[in-house]
């Protein structure tokens, strides 16, 4: 192994680690520079005591919007090391936040494919996010792969994207070799988004809950799910009425229910943002461990809710390097005390938090790139 010096060098010992896939009985392990070294570099390292903790891979939140630094502290405060967002523009926005030494790590699909006609297109007027019909589709991936967002969100939002602009959308985002992730918070969005062969599918149908075809269509055409039920249970708690119609957050959790049961991929995402205009703000990391109660809640194990937020969601967006701890994975990582496996709520306890190597500290104020000033 090419052990960096002693002094870059961290060992936590006596803990317990739940390594992506299952809890382990208490060992070492190595933080060396910003990746997991092996036991043989943990002469004259610094030590940590872990008994009593457990350690875990940091927290992946698989859909939120990002605002500014202010945004990663909140999420590195709260043991999640990387966000996929779903949703910043311009992209400049989201430059300016790539890659911050010490900071959550972040992936981003810039501005979203929006109906002007549907409640999205009116409201959020996204620059660069408007997609008239298939044939400005090609146009608009051309437009998100040039500035370099990392998958392409589409918006079903209804009334809104007729069928085949959801269909022109996936397949130019395939031929870029592009995921796609489509919001859908209807079954009629999450039909069509299965129609169209979309990738992941986020949020959850409020108005009913999927079928056993949509189940099946959804297992074999390999999808995933990130439901956002801390985002589905705060909607329903801002304009929902108890026994009348409308949004049903029992709807959205009998959805998750089914898919998991039946195989498909779950992955955690809170949706946290604090845009301005939309109907709910899950709170910044915050929602995230909120996110795997509910998940809990849908019929998913603890470890199974941690797997959505680790190892399932670094495998399902391609993020080779973390979600599990491993010698040579990155070392993002989340020190908690007592046991999330025995009670999930135990992840709030955040002891510890290493952004690839680097402890986070919230006194900080704003960590920097690698050879940038701070601003
Ligand atoms: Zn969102």
């Amino acid at each position: 192994m090419n052990a960096g010096p002693a002094a870059h060098r961290t060992v936590v010992a006596d803990v317990r680690v739940f390594d992506g896939e299952k809890l382990l009985e208490p060992g070492t392990v190595v933080i060396d520079g910003p990746v997991i070294g092996t036991a043989a570099d943990a002469d004259g390292a610094r030590r940590i005591d872990g008994r009593g903790g457990v350690l875990l891979p940091g927290l992946i939140d698989t859909h939120v919007h990002l605002t500014d630094l202010s945004t990663l502290r909140a999420f590195a405060s709260y043991g999640v090391t990387t966000v996929l967002d779903m949703g910043t523009w311009p992209a400049e926005k989201v430059d300016a936040l790539r890659g911050r030494t010490g900071l959550t790590d972040i992936r981003s699909a810039t501005v979203g494919a929006t109906s002007p006609d549907s409640a999205h297109g009116q409201r959020l007027r996204p620059e660069g996010g408007l997609v008239g019909g298939p044939d400005e589709a090609e146009g608009y991936v051309d437009r998100r792969v040039a500035e370099g967002a990392d998958y392409i969100k589409i918006i079903i939002d209804l009334p809104g994207f007729d069928q085949a602009t959801v269909d022109a959308l996936v397949a130019a985002a395939h031929r870029h070799g592009m995921r796609t992730v489509v919001h859908a918070s209807s079954l009629e969005a999450f039909r069509m988004a299965q129609h169209a062969g979309a990738d992941v599918l986020t949020h959850a149908p409020l108005d009913r809950p999927v079928t056993e075809e949509d189940v099946a269509r959804a297992l074999a055409g390999d999808r995933v799910v990130s439901p956002t039920l801390a985002m589905m249970e705060a909607i329903v708690g801002a304009v929902g009425r108890p026994g009348a119609p409308g949004p049903s957050y029992e709807a959205a959790r009998a959805s998750v229910a089914a898919l998991h049961r039946a195989g498909v991929p779950i992955l955690a995402g809170s949706d946290a943002n604090d845009a301005k205009g939309v109907p709910a703000t899950p709170p910044f990391g915050d929602s995230l461990h909120r996110e795997l109660e509910l998940l809990t809640g849908a019929g998913l194990s603890t470890v199974e809710a941690l797997r959505a937020a680790t190892v399932v969601a670094a495998r399902c967006f391609g993020l080779t390097d973390r979600g599990v701890i491993e010698p040579g994975r990155r070392a993002d990582l989340l020190l908690v005390s007592g046991d999330p496996v025995a009670d999930i709520r135990a992840t709030r306890n955040v002891e510890r938090v290493w952004c690839a190597g680097v402890e986070f500290d919230a006194s900080r104020p704003n960590a920097s790139r690698p050879n940038e000033d701070r601003r």
